[in-house]
């Protein structure tokens, strides 16, 4: 069988969130698949649906999950390709999106995706095997040269270990993440991230042995290599961490919102 050819056009909203610019994959041999539509940037969308069609009709336009730099500009897309619009069945919110599940097969004429349903980064997140290919779209779930932020209550950092774990047993050769580069070693890659996190999961019991603190306080100790400007995402971060932590009985919350500390049980 043919395989299938991908195609990247990067968007240009580079930041401390979406690294160099969010990716837009265009995967398909005769008929094509669009997988996160990108920021709701006229030419961007311009790029990706002139490209798309080049290669055929495009059978559909496919979210990893529903942030805006990833989703904004998904509705000026169909209209410019007359594609229809699939994301996450909880997320398809109006007529005419079409609702994914998990192991949900989409067909572009003779290539083939299947959806597998990772939350962690986003409780709606996707991944999009080719199997055929042996190729893994990521979105957010998996990236280069930037981390997955995980911000609760939608993200969940339970969630993203199991999923890490899950994406670690497919059959696949390459990730193709919706920010950075290609990663050709997906075990490597997914075994660095989960003990990235049991580092930070130790840092942060360590952190709390003195008593109770707040997560926006551990962040200045735990992140002092990493620029300033990341540090409000890595609050978040570290706020999944101590849910995850209390979750297993290994921490106690004291307070919430905001002002919630958390100390060692
Ligand atoms: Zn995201």
């Amino acid at each position: 069988m043919d395989q299938a050819t991908v195609t990247l056009v990067r968007a240009s909203n580079p930041g401390p969130l979406t690294g160099s610019g969010t990716n837009t994959w265009i995967f398909g041999l005769d008929e094509t698949v669009v997988i996160d539509p990108g920021p709701l940037e006229e030419e961007h969308l311009q790029r990706v649906a002139e490209t798309a069609l080049r290669v055929g009709r495009v059978a559909a336009i496919l979210c990893t999950h529903h942030h805006q730099d990833h989703r904004a500009g998904a509705d000026r897309l169909a209209e410019l390709t007359a594609a229809p619009l699939a994301v996450f069945y909880q997320r398809a919110d109006r007529a005419g999106v079409l609702p994914l599940h998990d192991q949900d097969r989409i067909l572009a004429g003779r290539s083939e995706l299947v959806a597998i349903h990772t939350p962690g980064h986003a409780s709606d997140h996707l991944c999009f095997l080719a199997e055929r290919e042996r190729l893994l779209f990521t979105g957010d779930h998996i990236l280069s040269g930037t981390t997955s932020v995980i911000w609760p209550p939608d993200g969940d950092m339970a969630q993203y270990l199991a999923s890490l774990r899950h994406v670690g047993e497919l059959a696949v050769d390459r990730l193709l993440p919706g920010h950075g580069e290609p990663i050709d070693n997906p075990a490597e890659m997914v075994a660095t991230l989960i003990g990235h996190r049991r580092a930070r999961e130790e840092q942060i019991l360590a952190a709390l042995r003195p008593g109770p603190a707040r997560p926006v306080d551990l962040v200045p100790t735990l992140y002092a290599g990493y620029r300033k400007e990341v540090w409000d995402f890595a609050a978040q971060t570290v706020l999944a961490h101590c849910l995850k932590l209390t979750g297993e009985g290994r921490l106690r919350q004291l307070g919430g919102g905001d002002e919630a500390a958390f100390e060692l049980t």
